[in-house]
């Protein structure tokens, strides 16, 4: 098969011949259809997170087909113990011996994928291949992150991306106000937002019309934490939905104080990926995604490093 592989962090993809992957115990081989891009594969791709295994074939947004032609979706939670106190109380996303999909377990930038057949999804009908894969860790984590949100009201997202664009049309469906924040002058990104929903859209460093009761951070900036902070509502929540950011600035106390509170959310679990699968038809949300050859997974993630597309990027072989 043909497969989009890190060598070596800091180095661009390799496209090249991998022998067919062979399922393991519990294990489904698919073919794969489609591959979502995530600002993970970058973070992977360009050493700002660990690597665990190299060579790494990145890509954890893999709608696939098994050899009996299922239609399954395969996120970035790929193995769990089942046994340690994260997995017994209903946080197998803090799993101790987790094991993760285009990190440790090779990944979907590839014409053929093995996945546990326990951690792969049915997906709803009438959304195809290239639509339906960003929803797999964008989708996946944002709804994670507005879950953490509570009951907001008035909802901030900074980082217009993949995860952002599906966010706010499930946010807005369940009757919330979106409030989107772009890089300065990205007038286009703000357009985009307000055609899903957003009722207003500005520079993170502006403040919005009014103070909001949550933020979710999608962008990967650390001085975004402290800006959002500052926009918050009493009893407002900082919620930081990446894998990686830079460094936090320091605040005065006063920016925390009136019981507002900042926290991250890590990965998902099977039953945030069953909820979100599930009420995603119902918005119905609808991705915008632009589709690249599997030749051409480098430039995906370069594009997204430069943020030079609309929603999601989704890789095809
Ligand atoms: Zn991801
Ligand atoms: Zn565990």
């Amino acid at each position: 098969m043909l497969a989009a592989v890190l060598e070596e962090q800091s180095r661009p993809l390799v496209v090249r011949e991998l022998p067919d992957p062979e399922p393991g115990p519990g294990q489904i081989a698919l073919t794969v259809r489609a591959c979502g891009v995530c600002r993970t594969d970058l973070h992977l791709r360009d050493a700002e997170i660990e690597a665990t295994k190299l060579p790494v074939v990145l890509g954890h947004q893999i709608v696939g087909v098994s050899d009996d032609g299922e239609r399954l979706g395969v996120p970035w939670l790929g193995y769990t113990c089942g046994r340690c106190k994260f997995c017994r109380s209903g946080r197998e996303n803090l799993c101790l011996e987790a094991r993760f999909t285009g990190r440790d377990i090779d990944g979907g930038f590839a014409q053929r994928a093995v996945a546990d057949r326990r951690y792969c999804f049915a997906l709803p009908d009438g959304l195809s291949d290239e639509q339906v894969a960003p929803l797999l860790c964008g989708g996946l984590i944002g709804y994670r992150a507005l879950t953490m949100t509570g009951d907001a009201e008035r909802v901030g997202l900074y980082g217009f991306g993949s995860a952002a664009h599906m966010i706010c049309q499930l946010a807005v469906h369940e009757g919330r106000r979106v409030f989107a924040f772009t890089r300065p002058g990205d007038a286009d990104t703000q357009r985009f937002a307000r055609s899903l929903g957003a009722e207003w859209a500005g520079s993170s460093l502006e403040a919005p019309p009014e103070p909001l009761d949550a933020a979710i951070i999608f962008a990967a900036a650390g001085p975004l934490v402290v800006q959002a902070l500052r926009v918050l509502d009493r009893g407002g929540t900082v919620v930081c939905a990446g894998i990686h950011m830079s460094e936090i600035p320091t605040f005065s106390y006063d920016d925390l104080w009136q019981e507002r509170s900042i926290r991250s959310v890590a990965n998902l679990t099977r039953a945030d990926a069953e909820a979100m699968l599930r009420e995603a038809p119902q918005v119905p949300i609808r991705t915008t995604v632009s589709v690249y050859p599997l030749a051409t997974a480098e430039q995906a993630l370069a594009d997204l490093r430069a943020g030079a597309f609309d929603g999601s990027a989704v890789v095809v072989p």
